[in-house]
Protein backbone atom coordinates (compact mmCIF):
# COMPACT_ATOMS: atom_id res chain seq x y z
CA UNK A 1 0.00 0.00 0.00
CA UNK A 2 0.98 3.59 -0.52
CA UNK A 3 0.98 5.44 2.93
CA UNK A 4 0.75 8.63 4.09
CA UNK A 5 2.02 9.95 7.54
CA UNK A 6 1.77 13.06 8.22
CA UNK A 7 3.62 14.44 11.27
CA UNK A 8 6.19 11.60 9.73
CA UNK A 9 9.64 13.22 11.02
CA UNK A 10 8.85 13.23 14.88
CA UNK A 11 8.95 11.50 17.55
CA UNK A 12 6.25 8.50 16.64
CA UNK A 13 5.91 9.15 13.42
CA UNK A 14 9.59 8.48 12.54
CA UNK A 15 8.63 4.89 15.07
CA UNK A 16 5.51 4.21 12.89
CA UNK A 17 7.63 4.70 9.51
CA UNK A 18 9.90 2.24 10.86
CA UNK A 19 7.62 0.09 11.23
CA UNK A 20 5.90 0.36 8.02
CA UNK A 21 9.27 0.35 5.98
CA UNK A 22 9.54 -3.14 7.31
CA UNK A 23 6.71 -4.63 6.40
CA UNK A 24 7.19 -2.99 2.89
CA UNK A 25 4.78 -0.33 2.40
CA UNK A 26 4.99 2.60 0.39
CA UNK A 27 5.66 5.55 2.54
CA UNK A 28 5.01 9.39 1.81
CA UNK A 29 6.25 11.47 4.77
CA UNK A 30 4.89 14.89 5.59
CA UNK A 31 6.25 17.48 7.25
CA UNK A 32 6.83 21.00 8.37
CA UNK A 33 9.86 20.26 10.50
CA UNK A 34 8.54 22.47 13.30
CA UNK A 35 9.12 19.83 15.97
CA UNK A 36 10.29 17.18 13.89
CA UNK A 37 13.97 16.40 12.43
CA UNK A 38 15.83 14.69 9.25
CA UNK A 39 17.66 13.11 11.16
CA UNK A 40 14.67 10.61 12.40
CA UNK A 41 14.17 9.70 9.00
CA UNK A 42 17.77 9.88 7.67
CA UNK A 43 17.78 6.24 7.05
CA UNK A 44 14.92 6.00 4.49
CA UNK A 45 15.72 8.80 2.69
CA UNK A 46 18.00 6.82 -0.65
CA UNK A 47 15.20 4.33 -0.62
CA UNK A 48 13.05 4.32 -3.51
CA UNK A 49 10.00 2.99 -1.99
CA UNK A 50 10.19 6.10 0.77
CA UNK A 51 9.35 9.52 -0.29
CA UNK A 52 9.82 12.82 1.50
CA UNK A 53 7.82 16.10 1.65
CA UNK A 54 7.99 19.30 3.36
CA UNK A 55 4.31 20.69 3.50
CA UNK A 56 2.68 22.42 5.99
CA UNK A 57 -0.73 20.67 6.52
CA UNK A 58 -2.77 23.96 7.11
CA UNK A 59 -2.30 24.02 3.20
CA UNK A 60 -3.74 21.45 1.30
CA UNK A 61 -2.24 19.34 -0.76
CA UNK A 62 -3.18 16.76 -3.59
CA UNK A 63 -1.41 13.27 -3.35
CA UNK A 64 -2.60 9.60 -4.73
CA UNK A 65 -2.64 7.47 -1.18
CA UNK A 66 -4.21 4.29 0.54
CA UNK A 67 -4.01 5.00 3.86
CA UNK A 68 -3.48 8.37 6.25
CA UNK A 69 -1.80 8.37 9.33
CA UNK A 70 -2.34 11.85 10.58
CA UNK A 71 0.12 13.14 13.72
CA UNK A 72 1.49 16.16 12.47
CA UNK A 73 0.78 18.61 15.85
CA UNK A 74 3.06 19.32 18.25
CA UNK A 75 2.67 17.05 21.40
CA UNK A 76 4.95 18.70 23.67
CA UNK A 77 2.84 21.66 26.34
CA UNK A 78 6.19 23.45 25.85
CA UNK A 79 6.27 23.63 21.64
CA UNK A 80 2.05 23.65 21.36
CA UNK A 81 2.17 26.84 23.35
CA UNK A 82 4.76 28.55 21.91
CA UNK A 83 2.10 29.47 18.91
CA UNK A 84 -1.30 28.54 20.29
CA UNK A 85 -3.12 30.05 16.98
CA UNK A 86 -0.77 28.08 14.69
CA UNK A 87 -1.60 25.00 17.00
CA UNK A 88 -5.17 25.12 16.46
CA UNK A 89 -4.49 25.90 12.96
CA UNK A 90 -2.86 23.24 12.63
CA UNK A 91 -5.41 21.08 14.26
CA UNK A 92 -8.43 22.18 13.07
CA UNK A 93 -7.40 23.41 9.30
CA UNK A 94 -5.20 20.90 8.87
CA UNK A 95 -7.40 18.04 10.21
CA UNK A 96 -9.76 19.52 7.66
CA UNK A 97 -7.10 19.42 4.82
CA UNK A 98 -6.42 15.60 5.35
CA UNK A 99 -9.84 13.98 5.67
CA UNK A 100 -10.33 15.96 2.57
CA UNK A 101 -7.56 14.36 1.06
CA UNK A 102 -9.01 10.94 2.12
CA UNK A 103 -12.25 11.56 1.23
CA UNK A 104 -11.53 12.42 -2.49
CA UNK A 105 -8.96 9.66 -2.84
CA UNK A 106 -10.73 7.46 -0.42
CA UNK A 107 -7.93 6.43 1.21
CA UNK A 108 -8.22 4.98 5.18
CA UNK A 109 -7.77 8.11 7.85
CA UNK A 110 -6.34 7.49 11.00
CA UNK A 111 -6.09 10.23 13.98
CA UNK A 112 -3.96 10.51 16.80
CA UNK A 113 -5.88 12.10 19.26
CA UNK A 114 -4.91 12.06 22.74
CA UNK A 115 -5.94 11.82 26.27
CA UNK A 116 -5.67 15.47 26.70
CA UNK A 117 -9.46 15.21 25.23
CA UNK A 118 -10.70 14.01 28.97
CA UNK A 119 -8.93 17.26 30.46
CA UNK A 120 -8.37 17.31 33.85
CA UNK A 121 -10.51 14.35 34.66
CA UNK A 122 -13.24 13.77 37.13
CA UNK A 123 -13.42 10.17 36.02
CA UNK A 124 -10.70 7.70 36.83
CA UNK A 125 -9.22 5.64 34.82
CA UNK A 126 -11.11 6.97 32.16
CA UNK A 127 -12.83 4.99 29.44
CA UNK A 128 -13.88 6.29 25.92
CA UNK A 129 -17.42 6.73 27.27
CA UNK A 130 -16.08 9.56 29.52
CA UNK A 131 -16.60 13.16 27.61
CA UNK A 132 -14.20 15.31 29.61
CA UNK A 133 -13.52 18.10 31.78
CA UNK A 134 -11.70 20.89 29.43
CA UNK A 135 -11.28 24.50 29.96
CA UNK A 136 -11.89 26.23 26.38
CA UNK A 137 -9.99 29.27 27.56
CA UNK A 138 -6.95 27.86 28.80
CA UNK A 139 -3.72 27.98 28.18
CA UNK A 140 -4.06 24.21 27.18
CA UNK A 141 -7.20 24.43 25.08
CA UNK A 142 -5.15 25.04 21.60
CA UNK A 143 -4.35 21.75 22.18
CA UNK A 144 -6.77 19.30 23.94
CA UNK A 145 -10.06 21.65 21.88
CA UNK A 146 -8.33 21.64 18.84
CA UNK A 147 -8.00 17.89 19.64
CA UNK A 148 -11.48 17.43 20.40
CA UNK A 149 -12.52 19.22 16.63
CA UNK A 150 -10.16 16.85 14.93
CA UNK A 151 -12.26 13.91 16.60
CA UNK A 152 -15.39 15.98 15.36
CA UNK A 153 -14.37 16.60 11.96
CA UNK A 154 -13.12 12.63 11.82
CA UNK A 155 -16.46 11.59 12.82
CA UNK A 156 -18.96 13.95 10.72
CA UNK A 157 -16.86 13.58 7.44
CA UNK A 158 -17.19 9.54 8.33
CA UNK A 159 -21.39 10.37 8.94
CA UNK A 160 -21.83 12.64 6.18
CA UNK A 161 -19.09 11.61 3.49
CA UNK A 162 -18.36 7.96 4.31
CA UNK A 163 -14.77 8.48 5.08
CA UNK A 164 -13.27 5.66 6.21
CA UNK A 165 -11.98 6.65 10.03
CA UNK A 166 -9.92 5.28 13.21
CA UNK A 167 -9.85 7.13 16.12
CA UNK A 168 -6.81 6.87 18.96
CA UNK A 169 -6.51 8.42 22.02
CA UNK A 170 -2.64 8.17 22.76
CA UNK A 171 -1.92 8.48 26.69
CA UNK A 172 1.48 9.66 27.44
CA UNK A 173 4.14 7.74 25.42
CA UNK A 174 8.20 8.28 25.63
CA UNK A 175 10.89 6.55 24.48
CA UNK A 176 14.28 7.14 21.54
CA UNK A 177 14.09 9.85 19.20
CA UNK A 178 12.44 13.01 22.05
CA UNK A 179 13.57 15.96 21.39
CA UNK A 180 16.12 17.31 24.06
CA UNK A 181 14.54 20.33 24.54
CA UNK A 182 11.00 18.32 23.88
CA UNK A 183 9.42 19.86 27.25
CA UNK A 184 7.58 16.52 27.73
CA UNK A 185 7.98 15.16 31.46
CA UNK A 186 10.36 11.65 30.62
CA UNK A 187 12.67 13.48 28.42
CA UNK A 188 13.22 16.59 30.77
CA UNK A 189 14.38 14.44 33.71
CA UNK A 190 16.14 12.45 31.50
CA UNK A 191 18.59 14.94 30.51
CA UNK A 192 18.65 16.78 33.13
CA UNK A 193 19.86 13.81 34.73
CA UNK A 194 22.61 13.07 32.71
CA UNK A 195 23.83 16.79 32.44
CA UNK A 196 23.82 17.03 36.15
CA UNK A 197 21.19 19.60 36.59
CA UNK A 198 18.34 19.32 39.32
CA UNK A 199 15.06 18.01 38.04
CA UNK A 200 12.48 19.74 37.87
CA UNK A 201 9.36 18.49 39.25
CA UNK A 202 6.05 21.53 38.46
CA UNK A 203 3.82 21.34 41.88
CA UNK A 204 4.38 19.10 44.11
CA UNK A 205 4.49 15.84 42.33
CA UNK A 206 1.42 14.15 43.37
CA UNK A 207 -0.03 14.54 40.07
CA UNK A 208 0.00 11.28 38.05
CA UNK A 209 0.68 10.06 34.72
CA UNK A 210 0.12 6.62 32.67
CA UNK A 211 3.72 5.95 30.06
CA UNK A 212 3.66 4.05 27.50
CA UNK A 213 6.77 2.69 25.73
CA UNK A 214 6.97 3.99 21.63
CA UNK A 215 7.07 0.14 20.23
CA UNK A 216 3.99 -0.80 22.22
CA UNK A 217 1.94 2.17 21.02
CA UNK A 218 3.17 1.76 17.23
CA UNK A 219 1.76 -1.90 17.57
CA UNK A 220 -1.72 -0.75 18.59
CA UNK A 221 -1.41 2.04 16.19
CA UNK A 222 -1.02 -0.25 13.22
CA UNK A 223 -4.07 -2.87 14.49
CA UNK A 224 -6.40 -0.52 15.00
CA UNK A 225 -5.45 1.11 11.21
CA UNK A 226 -5.90 -2.70 9.85
CA UNK A 227 -9.00 -3.40 12.12
CA UNK A 228 -12.88 -3.01 11.49
CA UNK A 229 -13.45 -0.80 14.86
CA UNK A 230 -13.40 3.00 13.97
CA UNK A 231 -12.73 4.04 18.09
CA UNK A 232 -12.30 6.42 19.56
CA UNK A 233 -9.87 3.90 21.37
CA UNK A 234 -7.52 4.50 24.19
CA UNK A 235 -4.04 2.90 23.96
CA UNK A 236 -1.93 4.27 26.49
CA UNK A 237 0.10 1.72 29.43
CA UNK A 238 -2.38 1.78 32.11
CA UNK A 239 0.62 1.45 34.87
CA UNK A 240 0.25 4.96 36.88
CA UNK A 241 3.03 7.03 38.69
CA UNK A 242 3.40 9.93 40.18
CA UNK A 243 5.92 12.38 39.06
CA UNK A 244 7.31 12.36 42.17
CA UNK A 245 8.48 8.68 41.69
CA UNK A 246 9.17 8.80 38.34
CA UNK A 247 11.22 11.84 39.05
CA UNK A 248 13.35 9.32 41.95
CA UNK A 249 12.89 6.18 39.27
CA UNK A 250 15.16 8.63 36.95
CA UNK A 251 17.61 9.85 39.81
CA UNK A 252 18.17 6.47 40.78
CA UNK A 253 18.85 4.75 37.55
CA UNK A 254 21.34 7.66 36.21
CA UNK A 255 22.63 10.20 38.67
CA UNK A 256 21.68 9.04 42.63
CA UNK A 257 23.13 12.80 43.44
CA UNK A 258 20.81 14.73 40.90
CA UNK A 259 18.90 17.25 42.75
CA UNK A 260 15.07 16.83 42.43
CA UNK A 261 13.96 20.78 42.96
CA UNK A 262 9.93 22.26 42.47
CA UNK A 263 8.59 24.63 40.22
CA UNK A 264 5.20 26.04 40.04
CA UNK A 265 2.40 24.10 38.59
CA UNK A 266 1.21 25.13 35.61
CA UNK A 267 -2.83 26.49 34.71
CA UNK A 268 -4.67 23.43 34.13
CA UNK A 269 -2.45 20.80 34.49
CA UNK A 270 -4.39 17.26 34.82
CA UNK A 271 -4.32 15.47 38.47
CA UNK A 272 -4.16 12.10 37.41
CA UNK A 273 -4.50 10.27 34.21
CA UNK A 274 -4.64 6.43 33.51
CA UNK A 275 -6.08 4.81 30.49
CA UNK A 276 -8.71 2.23 30.92
CA UNK A 277 -7.47 0.20 27.73
CA UNK A 278 -10.39 -2.73 27.99
CA UNK A 279 -11.73 -1.37 24.60
CA UNK A 280 -8.11 -2.51 22.51
CA UNK A 281 -8.04 -5.59 24.76
CA UNK A 282 -11.37 -6.76 23.62
CA UNK A 283 -11.26 -5.13 20.12
CA UNK A 284 -7.54 -5.63 19.19
CA UNK A 285 -6.11 -8.54 21.53
CA UNK A 286 -3.89 -5.74 22.34
CA UNK A 287 -1.72 -4.65 25.25
CA UNK A 288 1.51 -2.64 26.31
CA UNK A 289 4.62 -5.54 26.62
CA UNK A 290 7.22 -3.00 27.47
CA UNK A 291 7.55 -2.10 31.45
CA UNK A 292 8.58 1.46 32.46
CA UNK A 293 12.05 0.06 34.40
CA UNK A 294 12.86 -1.45 30.53
CA UNK A 295 11.05 1.42 28.48
CA UNK A 296 13.49 3.94 30.09
CA UNK A 297 16.38 1.88 29.96
CA UNK A 298 16.14 1.95 26.12
CA UNK A 299 15.56 5.70 26.43
CA UNK A 300 18.31 6.20 28.35
CA UNK A 301 20.87 4.93 26.16
CA UNK A 302 19.60 6.92 23.58
CA UNK A 303 19.65 10.44 25.35
CA UNK A 304 22.94 9.13 26.46
CA UNK A 305 24.21 8.47 22.78
CA UNK A 306 23.26 11.26 21.63
CA UNK A 307 24.34 14.20 24.45
CA UNK A 308 27.50 12.07 24.84
CA UNK A 309 28.12 12.17 21.25
CA UNK A 310 27.45 15.99 20.90
CA UNK A 311 30.15 16.67 23.51
CA UNK A 312 33.05 14.60 21.67
P1 LIG B 1 6.25 15.46 17.70
O1 LIG B 1 6.18 16.91 18.05
O2 LIG B 1 7.54 14.75 17.83
O3 LIG B 1 5.72 15.21 16.21
C1 LIG B 1 4.83 16.04 15.55
C2 LIG B 1 5.28 16.18 14.11
O4 LIG B 1 4.32 16.98 13.38
C3 LIG B 1 6.63 16.91 13.97
O5 LIG B 1 7.45 16.21 13.08
C4 LIG B 1 6.25 18.29 13.45
O6 LIG B 1 7.29 18.90 12.73
C5 LIG B 1 5.02 17.96 12.63
N1 LIG B 1 4.11 19.10 12.43
C6 LIG B 1 3.61 19.93 13.39
N2 LIG B 1 2.80 20.84 12.84
C7 LIG B 1 2.76 20.58 11.50
C8 LIG B 1 2.11 21.19 10.39
N3 LIG B 1 1.31 22.25 10.56
N4 LIG B 1 2.31 20.66 9.16
C9 LIG B 1 3.13 19.59 8.98
N5 LIG B 1 3.77 18.98 9.99
C10 LIG B 1 3.59 19.47 11.24
O7 LIG B 1 5.13 14.77 18.59
P2 LIG B 1 4.75 13.22 18.79
O8 LIG B 1 4.92 12.90 20.22
O9 LIG B 1 5.40 12.40 17.76
O10 LIG B 1 3.18 13.29 18.50
C11 LIG B 1 2.64 12.89 17.26
C12 LIG B 1 1.12 12.96 17.34
O11 LIG B 1 0.64 12.13 18.40
C13 LIG B 1 0.59 14.37 17.59
O12 LIG B 1 -0.59 14.54 16.82
C14 LIG B 1 0.24 14.34 19.06
O13 LIG B 1 -0.83 15.23 19.36
C15 LIG B 1 -0.18 12.89 19.27
N6 LIG B 1 -0.01 12.49 20.68
C16 LIG B 1 1.24 12.17 21.17
C17 LIG B 1 1.37 11.81 22.50
C18 LIG B 1 2.69 11.41 23.10
O14 LIG B 1 2.73 11.11 24.29
N7 LIG B 1 3.77 11.34 22.37
C19 LIG B 1 0.25 11.77 23.34
C20 LIG B 1 -0.99 12.14 22.80
C21 LIG B 1 -1.11 12.47 21.46
N1 LIG C 1 6.34 17.98 34.49
C1 LIG C 1 7.26 18.15 35.50
N2 LIG C 1 8.52 18.54 35.17
C2 LIG C 1 8.92 18.75 33.90
C3 LIG C 1 7.98 18.55 32.85
C4 LIG C 1 6.69 18.17 33.18
O1 LIG C 1 6.95 17.96 36.69
O2 LIG C 1 10.10 19.11 33.70
C5 LIG C 1 4.99 17.51 34.84
C6 LIG C 1 3.84 18.31 34.20
O3 LIG C 1 3.50 19.43 34.99
C7 LIG C 1 2.74 17.26 34.19
C8 LIG C 1 3.50 15.94 33.98
O4 LIG C 1 4.85 16.19 34.35
O5 LIG C 1 2.09 17.20 35.44
C9 LIG C 1 3.47 15.43 32.55
O6 LIG C 1 3.87 16.52 31.72
P1 LIG C 1 4.10 16.39 30.15
O7 LIG C 1 4.36 17.75 29.64
O8 LIG C 1 5.08 15.32 29.90
O9 LIG C 1 2.71 15.81 29.59
P2 LIG C 1 1.17 16.21 29.81
O10 LIG C 1 1.05 17.20 30.94
O11 LIG C 1 0.76 16.78 28.53
O12 LIG C 1 0.56 14.93 30.17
Amino acid sequence: MRILVTGGAGFLGSHLIDRLMAQGHEVVCLDNFYTGTKRNILKWLDNPYFELIRHDITEPIRLEVDQIYHLACPASPVHYQYNPVKTIKTNVIGTMNMLGLAKRVKARFFLASTSEVYGDPDVHPQTEDYRGNVNCIGIRSCYDEGKRVAETLSFDYHRQNGVDIRVVRIFNTYGPRMLENDGRVVSNFIVQALRNEPLTIYGDGSQTRSFCYVSDLVEGFIRLMNSNEIGPMNLGNPGEYTILELAQKIQNMINPGAEIIFKPLPQDDPKQRQPDITRAKTWLGWEPTVPLDRGLELTIKDFRDRIEGSKQ
